[in-house]
């Protein structure tokens, strides 16, 4: 296995829809097994394909809530229904409950509204398909993989002062154009 370089904000790949993963080969194994790798040295929670330069719908997810429970898997040509907005979503955005970050846009951290709750239908890697109910900050990670495949990072769903503010660490940084990746433990930044 591998840790696979992940591609930051600009690179082409990350901005458009990704395409169907169909068939589950080995070397769709092979590119899930470099993920979690990757995921996890990085650390992160989620990964999506695009993220590691791959155009296929495909992420992984893995994550322990509070109670301690570990919520992971392989979403493979998944769907992702979103729940109607709750009288919630109209309060101002919690920069501690509702920030996100994402490892395509490193070291930074954002709030965003998300829906509450979603319906996750894919297939997993041994191509059996399922589906899975996901409240909270779950339903938060699959949102923001989900995104990727679409080729939209959170950063680009953020309202508009808060916007204004994540162009400008894109701009100090030099990100935003392509060409520019980073490899979790060999490079030295946060995600
Ligand atoms: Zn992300």
């Amino acid at each position: 296995m591998t840790i696979l370089p992940i591609q930051i904000y600009g690179e082409p790949v990350l901005h458009s829809p990704a395409e169907p993963v169909g068939e589950i080969t080995d070397e769709v194994r092979a590119l899930v097994a470099d993920m979690l790798e990757t995921m996890t040295a990085a650390p992160g929670v989620g990964l999506a394909a695009p993220q590691v330069g791959v155009g296929k719908r495909l992420f992984v997810y893995d994550w322990t809530d509070e109670e301690g429970v570990r919520h992971h898997g392989t979403a493979i040509d998944p769907e992702l229904w979103l729940a109607p907005s709750t009288p919630e979503s109209i309060d101002e955005l919690d920069d501690e409950e509702e920030s996100e970050g994402c490892l395509s846009f490193p070291g930074e951290r954002f709030p965003i509204r998300r829906s509450a709750r979603v319906i996750l239908r894919a297939r997993d890697l041994e191509g059996e398909p399922y589906e899975l109910v996901a409240e909270g900050w779950l339903a938060r990670i699959l949102q923001h993989e989900y995104d990727h495949l679409d080729g939209v990072i959170y950063v680009d769903r953020l309202e508009v002062p808060i916007w204004k503010t994540a162009q400008k660490t894109m701009r100090k940084r030099r990100w935003g154009v392509p060409g520019n990746s980073w490899t979790p433990g060999v490079d030295d930044l946060e995600g």
